[in-house]
């Protein structure tokens, strides 16, 4: 780790940098704020967290550790290729992953010491099965499909299980369900899943629950029961459609001037020759584009304008399409000595919110934070 934990995400020292085009800036003192937010919130039940994507595309890492030294136990994952990397980073941690079994992986998931999450009864019956004959009733959750349709256990299934002998020989150390609209607290889904994961738990042998992803926690602690699982807001993502992001900004995502042009009014800006310039403008080449998570969508066209960047306080619209490693802005308003070549601008960050990115792109902040690629040098800071 680097850096000085100023709480400008961008420390003096790192901007110096003379070969660096684009920085990517993750604060940890700000994603251990979010970890402890939200436990304060599900509070009395236990705070997980969701570290599944390398850690939302913010380096698992180095955000599992650092959720680790801010109290987290219970980690959960996708894949059981991302279980054996956060094992070796935590040898002690309790370690979910959700995709749960694939035919023959019982025996990695062991040799890890790692706990599927059950989704079929397939799955709970291949569990079992190994168990008996490793002589070891090992730790598994199950999930119960409450009505998303996406992985999980019928009402059929739960009911054909029910009564069955198979759970003496596992532990069951977990029930889930996962919630598909908590992101707008005034669906009604989220009260009738609710109604029946309660209803579908009660089938099955006694065991800590969990329902709540990082929206299911701002539901109330009608949603929080034993554990809780968030993810976008450990990483600064806002959970909700509506009102005020509650969480502090982890990611700043910075790009550099390369090139200051003046163009005239009537010239055009970019690929496609899409956005025609209706005053002399001065426009700012800047060293990062949809290979660095910056989408094209994010592009301005003549009648429609582009996403906002910041240089210091100034906002500055893009100009023309976004291209592979390049967009346009239109300094004509921003003081020279901010806009000059070398100079950095802010894409991602305090005064450019990931939703406020994500909402102008027509995508979630959950696409923004994986996709903001490998090419801008990493900078760890705080923590
Ligand atoms: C990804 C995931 C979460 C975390 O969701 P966030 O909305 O990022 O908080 C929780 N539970 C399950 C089953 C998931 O797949």
């Amino acid at each position: 780790m680097t850096g000085t934990g100023s709480r400008d995400n961008t420390p003096k020292e790192l901007m110096a940098d003379p070969a660096e085009t684009a920085t990517l800036t993750i604060d940890f003192d700000a994603l251990a704020a979010n970890y402890r937010q939200l436990r304060d919130l599900a509070a009395p039940a236990e705070c997980g967290a969701v570290v599944k994507a390398d850690a939302y595309g913010l380096g698992m890492a180095q955000a599992a550790p650092a959720l680790s030294k801010a109290g987290c136990r219970t980690f959960f994952v996708a894949t059981l290729g991302e279980a054996k990397s956060l094992r070796s980073l935590l040898p002690d941690a309790v370690i979910y992953v959700f995709g749960g079994l694939l035919p023959g992986s019982a025996e990695a998931f062991r040799a890890s010491h790692l706990r599927p999450v059950l989704n079929s009864a397939e799955e709970i019956q291949e569990w079992a099965d190994f168990c008996s004959r490793a002589g070891d009733k090992l730790p598994c959750a199950v999930h119960i499909d409450s009505g998303m349709n996406r992985l999980g256990l019928s009402s059929t299934d739960i009911d054909a299980l029910a009564n069955s002998d198979i759970w003496s020989a596992l532990t069951l150390s977990l029930v889930m369900s996962h919630l598909a609209c908590a992101d707008d607290p005034s669906h009604a889904k989220n009260a009738e899943q609710r109604a029946i994961f309660e209803t579908l738990r009660a089938k099955l042998p006694d065991a800590p629950t969990s329902l709540a992803n990082s929206a299911g926690i701002l539901l109330g602690p009608d949603f929080a029961y034993d554990l809780v699982r968030p993810g976008i807001a450990l990483y600064g993502g806002h959970p909700q459609r509506r009102g005020a992001n509650p969480f502090a900004s982890v990611v700043t995502l910075k790009g550099r001037i390369l090139q200051v042009r003046d163009a005239e009014a009537g010239e055009t800006v970019g690929y496609g020759a899409t956005r025609t310039l209706q005053r002399p403008t001065r426009v700012a080449v800047v060293s990062v584009g949809y290979a660095d998570g910056i989408f094209r969508a994010l592009s301005s066209r003549d009648g429609e304008d582009g996403l906002v960047v910041h240089l210091g306080p100034h906002a500055a619209p893009i100009l023309g399409r976004v291209s592979m490693d390049l967009i346009a802005v239109d300094v004509t308003d921003i003081p020279p000595d901010l806009s000059a070549r070398g100079e950095w601008v802010e894409l991602i960050g305090p005064k450019t919110s990931a939703h406020d990115f994500a909402v102008h792109a027509g995508t979630i902040d959950y696409e923004v934070l994986t996709n903001l690629g490998r090419r801008a040098s990493r900078h760890y800071i705080g923590g």
